[in-house]
């Protein structure tokens, strides 16, 4: 029988018990080898100087050789000015790496013991970082290209109007009523709320072709966008994909002047019809990547917030890229990423009320 990768040995290469029996000595050396490797050099986050700077042992900081400034294992990371112990945040770190349907912070608060925004302000770093620190360097031979609507799902009023052209066009084909109204047949303002709050992610990803036959993607680009038109497609394919590359999209209008505007060859399959064509085009990595996201979206956070949706497409493309990375791994990978970034934008001081002033939209 074969045995799936996240279920195997090889994959449970680091536990929550590894983590929780660590000293906060070990965690502290945790933090500065992943940061500053294992010599006595470290790196002043202020000047930027490397150097063996001034150690005081007791309270576990350096004092720059080359600035007036004192620093910390975590002084200009996201992480800077932390209220939970090393371990704690380490604690938070694998739990985020090792869910693959997301991290609940309204379930997740309750068994870690601290209060929701403690577990949302860490657990929004992260994917902060994830989204600040994901390769957008062109993408490379099939990439798979999609949109998709999030954060806002207008639903049917309570009465049905048999009237609305959605009900008379399902009826005239014999069809389940189950498409989407629009705001012209239903108005009412929960559904203008959920309007002005839908998001479109555009996702290109790059099939991983290396071994016999295609086995799921290893790049994941995400974009959140204003709107599903060709100029706002084309330019971010111009820019993320390769020249040489092959894309592969739905029959959707903004699709099909990809050739003629990036010169890039373009296949598309008609999904009235088919999911994959006779000689293998589809873009099924874009609609699985939708596919997990969306089953988070409703299973695990139900809904995600506009102003916060690129950190968490962000996160969806790290899940979707480090599938292939052990448990360890990928704990290593979140914690390097972190302690590589600088301070937080988005939720520094967000307990004191500090919010993000922008969007990330393209
Ligand atoms: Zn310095």
């Amino acid at each position: 029988m074969t045995i799936i990768f996240n279920q195997s040995k090889k994959y449970r290469d680091l536990s929550l018990m590894d983590i929780v029996q660590l000293t906060e000595e070990q965690a502290w050396n945790k933090f500065k080898s992943i940061r500053w490797g294992h010599g006595d050099e470290t790196r002043c986050p202020y000047c930027m100087e490397w150097g063996r700077h001034g150690f005081i042992k007791t309270r576990k900081i350096w004092n720059c050789r080359y600035c007036p400034m004192q620093f910390s294992v975590t002084t200009g990371t996201p992480f800077e000015k932390h209220k939970l112990s090393l371990v704690k945040l380490m604690v938070i770190v694998f739990f985020f790496a090792s869910e693959h349907q997301g991290l609940s912070a309204n379930t997740f608060h309750t068994q870690f013991g601290s209060t929701l925004k403690t577990i949302f302000h860490n657990v929004s770093k992260i994917r902060e970082a994830l989204y600040e620190t994901n390769d957008l360097s062109p993408l490379t031979g099939i990439v798979h290209i999609d949109c998709a609507h999030f954060c806002g799902k207008p639903r049917r009023s309570n009465i049905r109007k048999t009237t609305d052209s959605y009900v008379i066009n399902n009826r005239l084909r014999n069809r389940k009523d189950s498409i989407v109204p629009d705001l012209s047949t239903h108005p009412e303002p929960e559904n203008r709320r959920k309007y002005k709050n839908r998001r479109i992610l555009l996702t290109m990803s790059q099939c991983n072709t290396s071994a016999i036959g295609s086995i799921g993607s290893n790049r994941t680009i995400c974009y959140v966008i204003k709107n599903e038109k060709a100029s706002s497609i084309i330019p971010l394919i111009k820019r993320h994909v390769s020249k040489d590359a092959i894309i592969m999209t739905d029959f959707g209008s903004a699709f099909k002047s990809i050739f003629i505007e990036t010169g890039i060859r373009h296949f598309a399959v008609n999904h009235s019809e088919e999911y994959m064509s006779k000689n293998g085009v589809n873009n099924n990595m874009a609609e699985a990547f939708f596919s997990r996201m969306r089953r988070a979206e409703f299973g695990t956070y139900n809904g995600m917030r506009p102003q916060y949706f690129a950190f968490y497409s962000a996160e969806f493309a790290w899940r979707q890229d480090s599938k292939d990375l052990t448990l360890n791994e990928k704990f290593n990978d979140i914690l390097k990423r972190m302690l590589s970034r600088e301070p937080s934008k988005a939720f520094t001081n967000y307990n004191h009320g500090s919010r993000l002033g922008i969007e990330y939209v393209s």
